[in-house]
């Protein structure tokens, strides 16, 4: 039996290349039941995806994918957001604005490094949508500078690499804060990037975290293993999906290819808040 669930997915209104319309009918097409839309830093595919949605008989949860950072990168997914929040989106504007003030020193730095962009048609890539590194990737590929997204960052935007530039981003516990306001569970996300893992859980758990991803993208069963054991260890739910961004960046799994247990859609809907 295949998968009905993925928690874990990019759209074109952030750093994803298919649009909300053709994401929702490809999740309907593969047999998907219940989907999460976890675009970086924005809810704006969300109304359309949920419209989408009900029309094809999916259930789509309104969701997000914030960046924190706490000695390396950590990010928080949140799921069924009352996300017409002023205040919220507020923060979330503030969060794409430093996405978008980096991209003229990213260019830069390609530039010195003997690869010019245009950061004109970086912004053009992106289309509106809230920038990532792979709108920057995409148009080194396009240079013809490297042949592949993953080569870009394997090569040049990994974090610390010779293309990369930082921004200012929140702690893990004040994205899952942030997530709480507005109803939501907050779910820590790829848990193999964090690297003082044990800490930062008892920290968010403390917070309110619900839920760590477990089977995710590539992970085998010795880790999804791992991560069962520490959900069980902190009480919280564990999740996963894909990470599907559309694009061609080697590897990545594709939409609903991740089996999801289709009961820890209960589980999650069992700790909103009332
Ligand atoms: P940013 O949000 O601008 O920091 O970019 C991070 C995003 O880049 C991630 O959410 C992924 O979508 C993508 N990404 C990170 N590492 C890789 C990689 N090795 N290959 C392809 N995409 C990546
Ligand atoms: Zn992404
Ligand atoms: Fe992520
Ligand atoms: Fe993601």
């Amino acid at each position: 039996m295949p998968g009905t669930v993925d928690l874990h997915m990019h759209s074109t209104a952030s750093d994803g290349t298919l649009n909300v319309e053709e994401l929702v009918r490809l999740a309907a097409s593969l047999g998907l039941k219940t989907i999460a839309l976890t675009d970086h830093d924005t809810t704006a595919g969300l109304d359309a995806a949920i419209l989408f949605g009900n029309k094809l008989g999916l259930e789509v949860i309104p969701s997000i994918e914030l960046s924190a950072e706490d000695n390396g990168e950590v990010h928080i997914l949140g799921y069924f957001l009352n996300y017409d929040n002023q205040e919220f989106q507020a923060k979330l504007k503030h969060f794409r604005d430093t996405r978008f003030n980096r991209g003229e020193l990213i260019v830069q730095k390609l530039a010195e490094l003997g690869m010019p962009i245009e950061w004109a048609r970086v912004q053009e890539i992106a289309n509106g949508a809230s920038i990532g590194r792979p709108h920057f990737a995409e148009a080194m590929k396009e240079k013809g500078y490297v042949q592949t997204i993953a080569e870009a960052f394997e090569k040049y935007l990994y974090n610390g690499g010779p293309a990369f530039v930082d921004r200012e981003k929140i702690t893990p516990v004040e994205a899952v804060q942030l997530i709480r306001e507005v109803g939501g569970l907050a779910v820590l996300a790829h848990p193999t990037w964090v690297n003082d893992l044990d800490r930062i859980l008892e920290e968010t758990v403390q917070t309110g975290l619900a839920g760590i991803e477990t089977y995710y993208g590539h992970y085998d069963e010795e880790t999804v293993a791992r991560f069962l054991e520490l959900a069980q260890k902190y009480n919280i739910v564990p999740t996963g999906g894909s990470d599907f961004h559309g694009r061609d960046d080697g590897g990545q799994v594709y939409l609903g290819e991740r089996l999801v247990p289709d009961e820890v859609i209960g589980q999650l809907k069992a700790r909103l808040q009332p």
